[in-house]
């Protein structure tokens, strides 16, 4: 069987070793030696000034929202993992929905202007799959009207815009380590921020502690355990090989699909992408339909990453996004992950071409 992804595991024996280590003082969670560990490296890597381990990468956008303080409304994008807009509901904020540029697939800035309310208080956007949101234009909009910008970097791993890592940009952004993400923990993620909101959001992860017996305010409990920053450190070092396997995959999936009549992601100039997903657009759902069911067939299960639409979610109110519904009922995810094999990738390949005429 063909999964859209496979999670990339370490050897075991250097996965063990790095447990060890924390096995042998005896503390398993609790900002133990392997989290804070995890986060100098991680700060090193990414090159950014400051982050939060966390437990998965769906508490730091509620974090982001409840220690930002924000109220109301929140502009956020239809098109993402559900996790970006559910947040928001958690937190007792309201989503109003702003349609997405059609080969970016990110929110589409020219829009968000026309949606602004003296009731909006901030704009969640998302990196799909990796491609960076028009920073810049969301910055200036978001100086203009005095609002927060948080980032849903759930797939922004590894990516660098303008020669900076993605996750530099905006008041707060976040990642997820989840098993099905580029980099991993199991489950797992982060929170990265300006330095003013460092502290704010650090208490907020480990239930508003300030030292033992005092407390700073409100917090939760989002701390990354033990067991999870072994596997980040294993996983790590194989980084830099995980891009260049995943490179090869995407390029060759380029290759053989540019020619056809699928849309293929258009990502965003002075990108440098981390070949996280690999999404095919069809002309129509029929059209998507007929590949996925000839590749179920085959033995291989794409994701429709993002289905639904999630101006369509029926706990949400916020407008209809005509682009995103559409793109939405047309996108398909191929498998991409370190090991899929050539003849594999080929299979798929022509599966996916045949089922175009
Ligand atoms: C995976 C994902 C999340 C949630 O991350 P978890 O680690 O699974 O909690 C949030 N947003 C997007 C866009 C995602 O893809």
């Amino acid at each position: 069987m063909i999964n859209v992804t496979k999670t990339f595991l370490p050897p075991q024996a250097e996965y063990q070793a790095i447990l060890k280590r924390a096995w042998n003082t005896g503390w398993m969670t609790n900002r133990g030696i392997l989290v804070q560990e995890l986060e100098a490296v991680l700060r090193a890597y990414l090159q950014v000034p400051n982050l939060v381990a966390m437990t998965n990468g769906t508490l730091p956008l509620q974090i982001a929202i409840k220690a930002l303080g924000i109220t109301g409304d929140i502009i956020t994008t239809p098109f993402s993992y559900v996790a970006t807009v559910s947040s928001i509901v958690w937190e007792g904020c309201t989503p109003v929905f702003v349609d997405i540029h059609p080969n970016y697939l990110t929110i589409d800035e020219t829009k968000i202007e026309a949606a602004i309310t003296p009731s909006t208080s901030a704009i969640l956007a998302t990196h799909v799959f990796g491609n960076p949101c028009h920073v810049e234009a969301i910055e200036s909009i978001a100086k203009k009207h005095h609002l927060k910008v948080i980032y849903d970097g759930a797939h922004g791993f590894g990516v660098t815009y303008k020669g900076q890592s993605l996750f530099n940009y905006g008041d707060v952004s976040t990642c997820s380590f989840h098993a099905t993400k580029l980099f991993h923990t199991g489950e797992g993620g982060a929170l990265f921020c300006k330095p003013a909101y460092y502290e704010r959001m650090f208490y907020h992860h480990n239930f508003g502690h300030d030292g033992p017996e005092a407390f700073y305010g409100l917090g939760i409990n989002a701390k990354m355990s033990e067991p999870q920053a072994a596997m980040g450190l294993a996983v790590l070092p194989y980084f830099e090989s995980i891009l260049k396997e995943r490179k090869a995959i995407v390029d060759t999936y380029t290759q053989a699909l540019l020619s056809s009549d699928l849309q293929l992601l258009s990502i965003r100039p002075n990108t440098i992408w981390n070949y996280s997903y690999y999404p095919v657009i069809f002309k129509d759902e029929t059209q998507l339909l007929q590949v996925q069911q000839a590749l179920n067939k085959a033995g291989v299960f794409p994701r429709r990453y993002f289905y639904p639409s999630l101006d369509s979610l029926p706990y949400v109110n916020g407008g209809v996004c005509d682009i995103s519904r559409s793109i939405a009922s047309r996108i398909l995810c191929l498998p991409l992950y370190v090991g899929l094999e050539e003849e594999a990738l080929n299979k798929i390949i022509n599966i996916v071409k045949i089922n175009l005429c």
